[in-house]
């Protein structure tokens, strides 16, 4: 059986942004408050995960920030002594306001999604129409850093023709702020934004930064799931790739993921799920049912191969009901 030993769960599918590629628009439903798994739920479910080897838990959405009381939630996983690491991936909005008292509920470090460096593109990209919504990430940004939510990466969702040309800004954020940027292939998941005219290759990117500011020479990352990390030669900048598309990760992948419905998601890209809510919420429930579901579902998982589900597009939710 593979070593599983990371867990993505998402506590909410509902977002203050509408990114063009996640949440197409229009969106209008979301899941009902009681089909969204409690925070004790979580834990719970958390805790029976550690006993098949989970010890990274990393909080997601919709956007995680804006579920009511989310430092609980940290707080009740922090008091699991067989989790060492717990992130939360964020579009930052909320973050300057948060970060400190994330901080001190037990959140070791968080991801940031910054698509452009641009204000009125960011308003565009984000659905918000908020000018002034890329100032306030940044703010987030230095806050977190800050606050020690350490090593604080970006996120950047490549997309043709939208913000290939602002690889230089990019490596200047990464140098001023000293932070990692991890750039992501676009996935079709999103509804109708994905295209082929709008798909760009990590390998394409790659080349046009050797070729315009230097060599990319291999550096180590601590807690780096399926990027690769490079720092750009004569500069101080660190660059990620996470190649979702072209270089499919299954052979190595080590996570599994829990939607806000309290669904287990064996691969990004396959509808097989297993309901752990149903098991968790039978009157009945007792910790070994749990068990049982989570001990079966995980034999299932060494035979998904998500890059076949991706080509039959085995995938029927929207990135934001997943959490990435
Ligand atoms: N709201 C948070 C955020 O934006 O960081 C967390 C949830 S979001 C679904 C998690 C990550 O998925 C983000 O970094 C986002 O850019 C990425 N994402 C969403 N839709 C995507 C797509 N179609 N292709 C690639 N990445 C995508
Ligand atoms: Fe919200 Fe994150 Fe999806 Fe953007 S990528 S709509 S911030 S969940």
């Amino acid at each position: 059986m593979k070593k599983i030993n990371y867990l993505r769960v998402s506590v909410t599918d509902r977002c203050n942004f509408r990114c063009r590629y996640c949440m197409p628009e229009g969106t209008k439903e979301f899941i009902p408050h009681p089909e969204i798994l409690r925070y004790e739920e979580i834990t719970e479910i958390v805790k029976v995960f550690t006993e098949f080897g989970i010890d990274s838990v990393r909080l997601t959405g919709g956007e995680p920030l804006v579920r009511k009381g989310i430092e609980n939630l940290i707080a009740q996983i922090r008091e699991l002594k067989e989790i060492e690491d717990i992130s939360l991936t964020t579009n930052g909005y909320l973050l300057s306001e948060k970060a400190r008292s994330l901080k001190e509920h037990g959140l070791d470090r968080v991801n940031i999604s910054i698509d452009t460096l641009k204000p009125k593109k960011f308003a565009f990209i984000t659905g918000t129409g908020d000018i002034n919504a890329l100032s306030k990430v940044l703010l987030g940004l230095k806050k977190a850093i800050e606050k020690g939510l350490e090593p604080v990466k970006v996120n950047t969702v490549l997309i043709k023709g939208f913000n290939d040309e602002e690889i230089e800004s990019f490596i200047k954020l990464s140098e001023d702020y000293g932070v990692e940027v991890r750039f992501i292939e676009l996935m079709p998941v999103g509804g109708k934004f994905f295209s082929k005219e709008n798909f760009i290759s990590i390998a394409s990117i790659k080349e046009k930064i050797e070729k315009e500011f230097g060599k990319l020479i291999p550096a180590q990352t601590k807690k780096n799931g399926p990027a690769k990390s490079f720092i750009v030669e004569g500069t101080n900048a660190r660059i990620g790739f996470i190649p979702s598309i072209s270089e499919h990760f299954c052979d190595s992948c080590n996570r599994v993921r829990l939607t806000s419905d309290g669904k287990l998601r064996l691969c990004l890209m396959s509808d097989k799920e297993v309901n752990l809510k149903s098991v968790i919420r039978n009157p009945e429930y007792k910790r070994h049912h749990l068990r049982k579901a989570i001990a079966e579902a995980l034999l299932k998982k060494s035979g998904i191969n998500g890059i076949e589900a991706l080509e039959s597009l085995g995938c029927s939710r929207k990135m934001f009901t997943i959490g990435g």
